[in-house]
């Protein structure tokens, strides 16, 4: 296919934090709130150690507590990322945060809302069910093309990529490799669902998010231990042209990060000790990975080959590709170190 190459003068990361509003337990034992936001994307912290001064963060957009899904949909730039995706880039979108700050509620929806059925439609669901919506409008705008989109839904847990939607790589995981046509990583055998509408994608994501729930049963993990990566290719061909080098390859992720607090947990022993360690590089080589991309350091050497996550996300991270970061905070005082490292990890990335 053609290689489309980014505009330098364009931002490759763009980095967004969205705050939860306070949950009932909050609200009852009276958590105080700690934010406060002066003005445009920024956000100033108190840290509630006394005699230390607030600290100050800005991010590109700051999506206060009362923000709705359609405004995540409408100003975190992943609208750009999906107009780029069909145009032949590779576009990422992922959510970091502590568990419980809201990563699977911004992309997916209220817990349960996919997995019952709900109309694509319904007021609630995500950043990931209104990306679907917005990517078919496109289509629809584009009628001299014709579009093959392709969906993929995967889970690294403890550095083992396991398919979604084929939950019997559980017991054996799939291997990720490098292909040198396409000098990227893949998974191999990793199931690729046609998708020719609306209801294709959204099945995909309704069938990887049950098999997620009861996966984790079975085995008694916890998804805030582990990664998710819904991925959809886009392949464009003009009609009016048999030449295969008219056309373009993309692709958008739609990651859901393991908890960031797992990054801490090294007293514990045993598995879970493995699985820290896992997490922990897993997000240490992301953070890594981007805070060099935006240092423009795009020379040096990016460790994408250390942890399963980069790898596959490498392409998208790399100079070709466009990433939205998507911090998710709790506003009050019962989580402000967990707070102060996502919104300290999310400035480096910026
Ligand atoms: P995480 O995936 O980061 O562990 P969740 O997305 O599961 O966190 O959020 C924890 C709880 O808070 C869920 O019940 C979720 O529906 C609720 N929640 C999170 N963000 C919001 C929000 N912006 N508006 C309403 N409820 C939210
Ligand atoms: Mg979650």
């Amino acid at each position: 296919g053609s290689t489309t190459t980014l505009n330098s003068d364009e931002d490759n990361i763009n980095v967004v934090v969205r705050i939860r509003p306070l949950n009932e337990k909050e609200r009852s034992c009276g958590d105080r709130e700690i934010l406060e936001f002066p003005g445009k994307g920024q956000i100033v912290c108190d840290t509630g150690t006394p005699g230390q001064k607030p600290k100050v963060f800005s991010y590109n957009v700051v999506f206060e507590s009362l923000a709705t899904q359609e405004d995540v949909l409408e100003y975190s730039g992943v609208k750009r990322l999906l107009e780029m995706a069909i145009e032949g880039f590779s576009c990422t979108a992922f959510c970091y945060g502590q568990t419980g700050s809201g990563k699977t509620h911004t992309l997916t929806g209220p817990p349960g809302l996919v997995e019952s059925g709900a109309s694509p439609y319904a007021p609630d669901h995500g950043l990931v069910v209104r990306s679907f919506v917005y990517l078919f409008q496109l289509i629809k705008e584009r009628p001299e093309c014709h579009f093959i989109l392709k969906a993929s839904f995967l889970e690294i847990y403890n550095e083992k990529v396991i398919d979604l939607l084929n939950p019997g790589t559980a017991r054996k995981p799939l291997q990720v490799r490098w292909s040198k046509e396409s000098r990227s990583f893949y998974v191999e055998n990793l199931f690729m669902v046609d998708c020719e509408e609306l209801d294709d994608l959204f099945a995909v994501l309704e069938e990887g998010m049950r098999n997620r729930s009861v996966g984790s049963h079975a085995m008694n993990t916890n998804s805030s231990r582990s990664h998710t990566v819904l991925c959809v290719r886009v392949r464009r061909d003009l009609r009016a042209s048999a030449d295969i080098s008219c056309s373009t390859h993309g692709k958008i992720n739609f990651v859901d990060l393991a908890g960031s607090e797992m990054t801490k947990k090294t007293q514990s022993s045993g598995k879970t000790l493995e699985e820290a360690n896992n997490i922990n590089r897993s997000l240490m080589v992301l953070g890594y990975c981007i805070a060099q991309l935006s240092d423009g350091k795009k020379r040096g050497h990016i460790p994408y080959r250390d942890s399963k996550l980069t790898k596959l996300l490498a392409d998208s991270l790399a100079g070709n590709g466009v990433t939205l970061m998507i911090a998710c905070i709790a506003p009050t005082r019962s989580n402000v170190s967990e707070t102060i490292n996502t919104l300290r990890y999310a400035a480096r990335a910026k």
